[in-house]
């Protein structure tokens, strides 16, 4: 962010605030970190301030302060609007165009609040006020930790903030692993830990956490699991049946994309994910090196995301939706046969 903007928003938040602040639909570790990180700080410069999600995120979250004040737009929307139209200042997370907050879209697009996108996913929408917008972030969380900084306020980072920030950092870095860490980033979560993040604690509450049900929804993917050699892919279905067999919750599926991208010599991974409810197939594309799902994503499955790591969706059925991503393969075997 430029000096000019970080001193407005200083200037901004230097009086009390009606503050609202939105991760995406679905949200992840990331998001859910980002935002309550961001919502402990602004509280402690005493604004008002309220956490809104679309919609409701895994349990394995549900740990992290003041978790429970975290409002659903799906279920508490009355509320949520009129928090919305009344807010000075609206901070998006986690997320790069308006439209993936689902429904909230409309509300957020018509408050006059002064709108702050903190966001490291490519391509974002000019829709705020400020926007504080890098693609080689880890994450947003370590984003927040770099807003907090810019804005002096460094020493503000306590035992509610630092669990928050890092348990995004984590999750976003698959614990440290992706290429977008660094040794920054392992500074960073040096002095969140310093700060009171129970690192150990909160690796076993997001990962040590599963339903035997999980584990063997898990099983059921795997056995699921297609290799096409040849364009170095793996890919992974789960059909509604099958989740209501293994009694799906959410946040069951998250993560099983990787096992694809764990196959030795494989450089595309995907997931398809029949919904429903939803009537469309969820798709999550995780790549190795230059190979960008994100520009796979935009392509040919109405998403987006991360060079490494997108989402998308299909309304064509699950097996058309295979057979889709099955035909655009040859068209990248140049790209993957590189890697
Ligand atoms: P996932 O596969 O876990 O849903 O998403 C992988 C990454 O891509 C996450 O960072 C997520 O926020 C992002 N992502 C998922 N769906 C979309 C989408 O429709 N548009 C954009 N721009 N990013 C997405
Ligand atoms: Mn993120």
């Amino acid at each position: 962010m430029k000096n000019e903007e970080i001193s407005n928003i200083k200037q901004l938040l230097s009086t009390e605030k009606k503050i609202v602040i939105v991760p995406h639909k679905n949200p992840d570790g990331d998001a859910i970190g980002s935002t309550l990180g961001l919502y402990h700080y602004l509280l402690k410069s005493n604004h008002q301030v309220h956490v809104i999600a679309p919609n409701d995120y895994p349990h394995f979250l549900k740990w992290m302060p003041d978790e429970n004040k975290v409002l659903k737009y799906d279920t508490q929307k009355a509320e949520s609007d009129e928090l919305i139209s009344n807010a000075d200042i609206i901070f998006t997370l986690d997320f790069n165009a308006l439209n993936r907050t689902g429904n909230m879209e409309t509300a957020l697009a018509e408050s006059s609040g002064i709108k702050i996108m903190i966001d490291h996913h490519q391509a974002p929408e000019d829709y705020a006020l400020y926007t504080y917008s890098d693609v080689s972030m880890s994450s947003t969380c370590e984003m927040v930790y770099h807003f907090i900084d810019m804005l002096g306020d460094k020493n503000l980072i306590d035992a509610n903030i630092a669990p928050c920030l890092y348990a995004g950092i984590m999750t976003d870095t698959g614990s440290f692993r992706f290429p977008s860490t660094t040794s920054h980033t392992h500074r960073i979560i040096a002095e969140l830990i310093d700060k009171g993040a129970k690192n150990s604690d909160i690796h076993n509450n997001i990962y040590d956490t599963n339903s035997y049900h999980r584990l063997q929804l898990l099983g059921c993917a795997l056995t699921n699991l297609k290799v096409l050699p040849e364009h170095r892919t793996a890919f992974i279905t789960l059909s509604q049946d099958e989740l209501n067999k293994y009694n799906y919750k959410k946040g069951d599926t998250e993560g099983i994309v990787n096992y694809g991208l764990s196959l030795e010599n494989i450089v595309l991974a995907a997931i398809f994910i029949e919904d429903k409810q939803e009537g469309i197939i969820k798709i999550s594309l995780r790549s190795k090196g230059e190979f960008s799902v994100n520009d796979m994503s935009r392509t040919h499955f109405n998403g987006g995301g991360h060079i490494n790591a997108a989402g998308g969706r299909s309304e064509l059925s699950l097996s058309k939706t295979v057979e889709k991503f099955i035909s655009i393969l040859p068209s990248y075997n140049k790209a993957l046969n590189n890697e």
